[in-house]
């Protein structure tokens, strides 16, 4: 599978993990192994800062591709965001064969240096707690959920996450999670 027009081939000329098709380039998981990804899931995968757990919620359809590199990085991203209860069910579900694991571990991306001593801040650089409300400050695609979080909705009883980057909070029933810079502390 080193030839590109194969790899576009196998991939549909879609994203092999979320299917976008907006600027896709490939992904080396090891020497001989690719993955077709687009630009979103390549900014979000190389910049932890820019990743948005919701953004991932399709790897619930990508990791059972029937590829090894593909399953290989769909494990590394779920692992990474394994703090969500979502995230750690998919990761239970995916057996990797013992190649395939080997192949996971040796990825060099989302490798968490967790500075626990960075607090979760909201848009106004405001302390966010466990058990806060806050109002989303900008209209928010919930992919995965099938909704839009409108601008202003209140989330109430807000769970910290291990990522100071991220809350979870429920939107229209749904427990999901939230970029802490597109929230407003209600005080
Ligand atoms: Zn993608």
């Amino acid at each position: 599978m080193n030839n590109p027009s194969n790899l576009l081939k196998r991939a549909n000329n879609q994203c092999e993990l979320c299917s976008g098709s907006d600027s896709l380039s490939e992904f080396s998981v090891d020497d001989s192994s690719k993955v077709l990804i687009c630009l979103e899931c390549h900014q979000q995968i190389h910049d932890q800062e820019k990743l948005d757990p919701n953004h991932f919620r399709s790897l619930s359809n990508s990791m059972w591709s029937e590829f090894p590199a593909v399953q290989a990085l769909c494990w590394k991203i779920l692992n990474f965001l394994k703090d969500h209860n979502w995230a750690a069910s998919l990761i239970e579900q995916l057996y990797l064969d013992e190649q395939t694991q080997v192949m996971a571990d040796q990825l060099k991306v989302l490798n968490s240096e967790q500075s626990s001593d960075i607090k979760t801040k909201d848009s106004n650089g405001a302390s966010l707690n466990e058990g806060d409300s806050v109002t989303l400050i900008k209209d928010l695609v919930v992919k995965g959920a099938g909704f839009t979080a409108k601008r202003g909705t209140l989330v109430k009883n807000i769970r910290l996450t291990d990522n100071p980057l991220h809350i979870e909070g429920k939107v229209n029933g749904s427990q999901i999670v939230l970029v802490a810079n597109f929230l407003k502390k209600v005080t």
